[in-house]
């Protein structure tokens, strides 16, 4: 089911917006010097549960929130 999306900040654009994705890199540090000592290859999309973690852009005023936000 498609979700019709509306800006709450701007009130008026419903039709152009950007899609945000967060991205994660598993990494080890070095408890006592805080570096990287081991680094996952991949950056990995992040999910809550079996939903896509999505944040939405309105491409009119820029607001940024989660998609739940603009639903
Ligand atoms: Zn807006």
């Amino acid at each position: 089911m498609p979700k019709r999306y509306l800006c709450p900040q701007c009130g008026q654009n419903r039709t152009h917006f950007y899609l945000v994705k967060k991205l994660a890199q598993e990494v080890r540090k070095d408890p006592s010097t805080g570096k990287i000592t081991w680094a996952a290859d991949e950056w990995e999309e992040v999910w809550a549960g079996d939903t896509l973690f999505l944040e939405v852009k309105c491409a009119d005023c820029g607001y940024l929130a989660n998609e739940k936000a603009f639903t």
